[in-house]
């Protein structure tokens, strides 16, 4: 009998970029099911509501059928277990994502010894992307199409141009 290998893959992506969808390729190169679940992290103000993310994601890796897309607040590796999975999934980029990520990896080993994390180190080109740095270019009015998915770039473009000054409705006399 095969057992199917299932991992998640958590994280904020706020957008999702290119540098989530190489890691998301890859993992699907290893394992039979990936979820990629968007952590609801009360602590934090996204700027994309979850609705938002959910869909952005299912569209970037509509054609990848290994793929699922979901989301879950509280413990990660609470999440796994009621999946079945065995691997999290997570994007390493330098020595300053290391300390945090292996902090996390043994917390969860902790709590969960048959769990695994699996570390896939970042694609040279994708070393200095991250979700932040997507937002702070659009932010300036930098063009971002090389970092995120078109319908992405549009999103994030629509969330920094200023809306026209609303038209002063005429005074009801
Ligand atoms: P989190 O808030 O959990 O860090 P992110 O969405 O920022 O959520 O990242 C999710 C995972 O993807 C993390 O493991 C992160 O290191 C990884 N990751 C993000 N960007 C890249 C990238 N350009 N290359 C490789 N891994 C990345």
């Amino acid at each position: 009998m095969t057992t199917r290998l299932t991992a998640v893959y958590p994280g904020s992506f706020d957008p999702i970029t290119y540098g989530h969808l190489d890691i998301i390729k890859r993992a699907c190169q290893l394992c039979d099911r990936i979820i990629v679940a968007i952590l609801v992290n009360p602590n934090k103000s996204p700027l994309f509501s979850l609705d938002e993310r959910l869909e952005q994601i299912r569209h970037a890796t509509r054609h990848l059928p290994a793929v699922q897309v979901d989301s879950f607040s509280g413990l990660t590796v609470n999440y796994a277990r009621m999946h079945n999975a065995r691997i999290l999934i997570r994007g390493l980029r330098a020595i300053s994502d290391f300390e945090m990520e292996l902090q996390m990896a043994h917390t969860n080993k902790t709590l969960a010894p048959e769990i695994e994390t699996l570390f896939l180190t970042t694609s040279n080109e994708y070393s200095f992307l991250s979700s932040s740095v997507v937002k702070e270019i659009a932010r300036f009015g930098g063009s971002i199409d090389h970092l995120v998915p078109p319908e992405v770039a549009i999103a994030v473009s629509q969330k920094f141009t200023p809306h026209p000054a609303s038209c002063p409705s005429s005074p009801v006399l």
